[in-house]
């Protein structure tokens, strides 16, 4: 089964919210390791996500 980028992307997105199945997983490695646009998002995303979690952290903390 080969994804096309707009698969794939959609699947890195749904990976940061929930363990993919086996398949997905596979899938996703093989478009990434072909595809550079993806890995760019899929590390672009990641990245965002983590600033996201760790800002609602820090406005946890200070009190908002
Ligand atoms: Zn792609």
């Amino acid at each position: 089964m080969m994804l096309t980028c707009k698969e794939t992307t959609r699947l890195v997105s749904q990976g940061l919210d929930r363990d993919l199945a086996f398949g997905e997983r596979v899938a996703l490695r093989l478009h990434l390791a072909i595809c550079v646009g993806c890995r760019r998002a899929g590390a672009q995303m990641a990245y965002l996500r983590k600033a996201v979690r760790e800002l609602a952290e820090f406005d946890l903390k200070s009190g908002f």
